[in-house]
């Protein structure tokens, strides 16, 4: 477990840039996509730390959350790199009311694709169909402008 402190938004999107540039830097995994779970309250930096991980990815677009689609998906551009032509899935399932609904959008074949990465906002809301690899990412309001950010 790693936990941080930012004092800032954009501490909080180069924390999120330096985690993925060293992800694309690591061999891929064996069987299935990394899946990070991004869990914590409304205005606690989840998708400004989505922002700054897809930066490290190499993707250019601006990432908004794509709470009404479920999920978006972006290129994975390192190259060269492992991870090429993999895809990254930003999925927010604050919308999610059944673990399984998640499942009708292709989750399973998403996540058994090794050069994919998939970051999850609301995760617990799908906490029964995460895979075992699943990592955590806890994020706290503690006042205005900090948070603390717990990366297990
Ligand atoms: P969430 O996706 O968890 O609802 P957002 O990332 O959309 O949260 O919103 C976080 C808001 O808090 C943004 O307006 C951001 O500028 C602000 N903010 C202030 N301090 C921080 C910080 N240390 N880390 C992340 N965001 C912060
Ligand atoms: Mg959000």
């Amino acid at each position: 477990m790693i936990k941080y402190i930012t004092r800032n938004a954009e501490e909080t999107h180069k924390i999120a840039k330096s985690l993925a540039k060293k992800i694309i830097a690591s061999p891929l995994p064996e069987d299935l996509a990394l899946v990070f779970a991004l869990k914590g309250d409304l205005g606690s930096g989840k998708t400004t730390f989505m922002q700054g991980f897809a930066a490290g990815l190499g993707i250019k677009e601006k990432i908004t959350s794509p709470t009404f689609n479920i999920f978006k998906k972006y290129p994975i551009k390192n190259e060269p790199g492992s991870y090429e032509p993999g895809s990254f899935y930003h999925f927010d399932c604050y919308r999610i009311e059944k673990p399984k609904e998640i499942l009708d959008l292709g989750f399973e074949k998403i996540i058994s694709d090794p050069k994919n990465i998939v970051a999850i906002e609301w995760a617990e809301n799908i906490k029964e169909s995460l895979p075992k690899n699943t990592r955590w990412i806890n994020f706290k309001f503690v006042d205005k402008n900090t948070r603390v950010i717990d990366i297990s």
